[in-house]
């Protein structure tokens, strides 16, 4: 029979950032493995039926600092993992499998634009403080949509880093500004700002590459406007995290209906133990 503990990691940080969404710290029992900022981990925890539920997470700390993996996660509504996660209190074990994915940063000289929906702020977050602690710069604009205000984790640090002369433009964006009635900064979703922002900062097919990480209608949304523009497949790098199909779940806080995958083996990890 299986082990029916199988884990390698435990939770060492729980920082609430807004209802339903944390910033979570992993720390590795086994020796840890290193990765490439933009990779992901898959974190796993046992269901109720003895199987192991595994979900991709972007890794969103430097790939200089192995004493502990960071995440941002959403609690989704009926969500098999993510309910099991909010569950678990900072000492839980956790299980914690990586790294993975082609996510990242092209070493091809160009600007970057990092265009983030949601908890797809994750993996730039990992760019960023890497190419910091490794003392290396980029030309970037950051562009984060949310639903809400709160909803913009580190807002004060990315807009600390561009005050302290880091070359990057950092753009919030939120859709709901009729519940956010403070809000002074841009509203609508992410992909409904991207074109304009393309012109301000003059990043162009020739100047340009840009990195697309969250939900799929986003994605889909900028890749055709890019496309439109001239900018070729190569230079338009995609991170989904869930697959462009049918109806399903709600982030919660979010409050925002999204649709669901039709067969994703990266977006519906579910092993057994
Ligand atoms: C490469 C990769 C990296 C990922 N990194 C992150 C990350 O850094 N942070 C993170 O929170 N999630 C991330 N995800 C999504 C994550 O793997 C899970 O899909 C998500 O946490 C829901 O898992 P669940 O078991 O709770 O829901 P499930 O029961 O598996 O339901 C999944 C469905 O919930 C919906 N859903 C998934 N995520 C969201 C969301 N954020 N908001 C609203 N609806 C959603 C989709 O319809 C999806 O098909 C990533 C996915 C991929 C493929």
């Amino acid at each position: 029979m299986s082990d029916p503990y199988p884990y390698n990691g435990r939770i060492s940080r729980w920082e609430e950032v807004a209802p339903g969404l944390v910033i979570v710290g992993v720390e590795s029992l086994d020796p840890p493995f290193a990765f490439e900022p933009g990779q992901y981990a898959t974190l796993g925890l046992m269901g109720s039926e003895g199987k192991l539920i595994q979900r991709p997470m972007s890794i969103s700390s430097s790939a200089d600092d192995l004493s502990e993996y960071e995440f941002f996660i959403r609690l989704v509504e009926g969500g098999a993992f993510t309910n099991l996660l909010w569950e678990r209190k900072v000492g839980d074990p956790i299980n914690i499998k990586g790294p993975k994915g082609r996510f990242l940063l092209q070493d091809d000289g160009r600007a970057a634009l990092f265009v983030a929906s949601g908890t797809g702020l994750a993996p730039f977050m990992s760019m960023l403080d890497t190419l910091r602690d490794r003392g290396q710069e980029r030309q970037v604009v950051l562009l984060h949509g949310v639903s809400h205000e709160h909803d913009l984790a580190w807002r004060d640090e990315l807009e600390a880093l561009e005050r302290e002369g880091f070359p990057i433009r950092y753009v919030g964006t939120i859709s709901r500004p009729q519940q956010n009635p403070s809000w002074r900064g841009l509203t609508g979703r992410v992909e409904t700002i991207v074109e304009s922002q393309l012109d301000e900062h003059a990043l162009t097919p020739e100047t340009a590459t840009l990195y697309l990480c969250g939900n799929p209608e986003m994605i889909v949304a900028v890749d055709e406007s890019a496309q439109a523009r001239g900018f070729d497949a190569e230079q338009v790098r995609k991170e989904l995290y869930w697959p462009k199909g049918r109806t399903h779940g709600v982030a919660v806080g979010a409050g925002a209906a999204v649709t669901d995958a039709e067969d994703d083996d990266e977006a519906d990890e579910e092993a057994e133990p």
